[in-house]
């Protein structure tokens, strides 16, 4: 067994883990990443994926991929696949111990059985709101239900008719009897058993009963041999329940349950109910929208999983519930993307600039670098020619104080060029800039000087207008303009920021553009980083969705 580790910060639960192994309590490290299939995964699902299979990785053990499947109702076979997908491109690998808690229902029926001939469970015949209702609440104990002392012998006989399918959905359900004025909620005789007559999408109609995840859970992890189960906090208050479950059955193990805090991320939300509303409800183009924090979403956006590592390391795994800023996950698919990504020169407004004094039929190739520092990546070469596009932004009529762009009578270095002066512009009928004139300096090909020496402040990109190559850009921003669109109270939705998708239409890019890779991410110079759209772009025809807007931090270096 390896204890060498690969992942650079540790945490409360690595010590355990680390103390476990060494005092021998366990011999091998074996955690599970146990989503529910009724979605797909998000960035939050991550943080306990490199968490799960992190710590199995590192300490040499191994990490279950189970399902929680014992909702039938909300369970598809799309969200099973999107699951394995998203945790196979974060880099992780279930070998063959793939599971499905639906595969231990006839254990967990056997072992409800088994509580029931022990009087430690009863079947109830309350209805749903009258269960509620006996409950109690936090300041007031529960009250017991009037079937609760029934006999063995008739609990069990109503347990298998329930089974047999002999009553309606709700009728009935099976509860643990354990105690009605516990201070603890989830001790008030919890419902283990409830009658749903529905398929389930992995084990067919053979069940029309089905346990409630509390009643699966803890055995799930004690028939695999978890020996760390590790949950997000919320479940603190379950572990007295799954440990009356497991000191009371007849289980292979008794796993320990540890809590840590789940992730929050500002200006998004991550309740599985409310992304499935973004879907349903047409707000976004379904769960791998771009704009989604799904993992299926921000690897179409064109996040890389070594990004979500880093921010998820990043973050760091503890007990106390945080906000963490949005602005830390761009940071670091910038900070990748930078070191990564190849350049290249885009108009995302174009707007056609002549040069007056150069040749009409003339072009040549400016010998340019793909990397500003990874030479590695090699060079390309870039045409110019007597018209070229540059973006609106960079011109202003009446320049604002601090615009070093150009301007009529500026002048400005065509990045990899020359410098130009501007000499004029043509508006159309509506005022509206249509062209630029103006004049090259033929000696400025050296950095921003002029051939007679003068620094030029404005650096601008553009690409030629006789080999540019027209493209579809879609610029993403952040799905909500509030932080916490979640906050009690207010509805999520109406914090949807109406700005977080800009399609542009008519972008013209370097021609060699045309040949990007769906999920091949560039730096568009001075614009940001962009990625092959992997479901809309076509052979030849490529969508670039916006990753992430620009801080570069190898420009600021050079
Ligand atoms: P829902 O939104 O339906 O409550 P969930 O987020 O709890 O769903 P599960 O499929 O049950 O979804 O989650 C699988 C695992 O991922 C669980 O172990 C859970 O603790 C963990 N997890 C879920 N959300 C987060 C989060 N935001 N941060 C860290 N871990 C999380
Ligand atoms: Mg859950």
């Amino acid at each position: 067994m390896s204890t060498e580790q690969t992942t650079t910060t540790t945490n409360f639960l690595r010590t355990i883990v680390s103390d476990d192994l060494a005092s021998g309590k366990h011999q091998s490290v074996v955690t599970r990443f146990p989503p529910e299939p009724n979605g797909y995964l998000h960035i939050g699902h991550a943080k306990s994926i490199f968490l799960n299979f992190g710590l199995a990785r590192d300490f040499g053990g191994r990490c279950h991929l189970r399902f929680d499947d014992t909702n039938p109702v909300k369970e598809e076979a799309e969200y099973i696949e999107s699951i394995k997908e998203s945790v196979r491109w974060l880099g992780f690998n279930w070998g063959e111990h793939l599971y499905h808690a639906s595969e231990y229902f006839e254990q967990l029926y056997q072992w409800a059985e088994h509580l029931i001939r022990q009087g430690k469970a009863y079947v109830d015949d309350l209805s749903p709101e009258q269960i509620k209702e006996y409950r109690g609440t936090l300041t007031e104990p529960g009250k017991e239900s009037p079937f609760r002392n029934r006999s063995f012998e008739e609990n069990l006989d109503q347990f298998q008719r329930m089974r047999a399918g002999e009553f309606p959905d709700g009728a009935k359900v099976l509860r643990a009897k354990i105690d009605m004025a516990s201070p603890n909620m989830n001790l008030r005789d919890p419902v283990m058993y409830r009658i749903l007559h529905a398929v389930h999408p992995h084990v067919g109609d053979t069940w029309c009963i089905y346990p409630m995840y509390d009643f699966t859970h803890g055995q799930s992890d004690a028939i695999e041999g978890i020996t760390h189960s590790i949950c997000t906090l919320e479940f603190e208050s379950h572990r007295p329940l799954y440990e009356w479950f497991l000191e009371n059955l007849p289980v292979p193990a008794k796993p320990r349950q540890y809590e840590f805090a789940r992730l929050n991320l500002s200006y998004t939300v991550m309740s599985k109910r409310k992304l499935q509303e973004l879907v349903n409800t047409d707000l976004v183009n379904g769960w791998d929208d771009p704009r989604m924090p799904t993992i299926m979403g921000l690897k179409r956006r064109g996040f890389t999983s070594a990004a979500i590592r880093t921010f998820c390391e990043r973050i760091g795994v503890g007990r106390s519930d945080a906000w963490i800023g949005y602005e830390l996950l761009e940071e670091c698919v910038r900070n990748d993307l930078n070191e990564n990504a190849i350049r290249a020169m885009a108009v995302l407004h174009p707007v056609k600039l002549v040069i007056d004094n150069y040749e009409e039929d003339k072009t040549e190739f400016f010998e340019v670098a793909n990397h500003p520092v990874k030479h590695e990546l090699g060079t390309r070469k870039i045409l110019f020619s007597r018209e070229v596009m540059i973006d609106a932004d960079d011109f202003m009529e009446h320049p604002s104080k601090g615009f070093h762009r150009l301007t009529v009578g500026g002048e400005v270095k065509l990045k990899y060029a020359f410098v130009i002066k501007c000499t004029g512009m043509v508006k159309d009928e509506h005022g509206r800039i249509i062209e630029l004139h103006a004049d090259y300096d033929p000696g400025s090909t050296n950095g921003p000087v002029t051939s007679d020496g003068r620094k030029i402040k404005g650096v601008i990109h553009w690409v030629s207008a006789s080999d540019a190559a027209t493209v579809e850009v879609r610029l993403f921003d952040r799905l909500f303009s509030d932080p916490n669109p979640d906050r009690g109270g207010a509805d999520y939705r109406q914090f949807l920021n109406p700005e977080s998708l800009k399609t542009l239409l008519n972008c013209r890019v370097e021609p060699a553009l045309l040949d990007a890779v769906p999920g091949q991410s560039f730096q568009f110079e001075r614009l940001g980083y962009f990625c092959a759209d992997e479901k809309d772009s076509q052979p030849g025809k490529p969508v670039f969705n916006r990753v992430v807007t620009l801080r570069d931090t190898w420009g600021a270096k050079n």
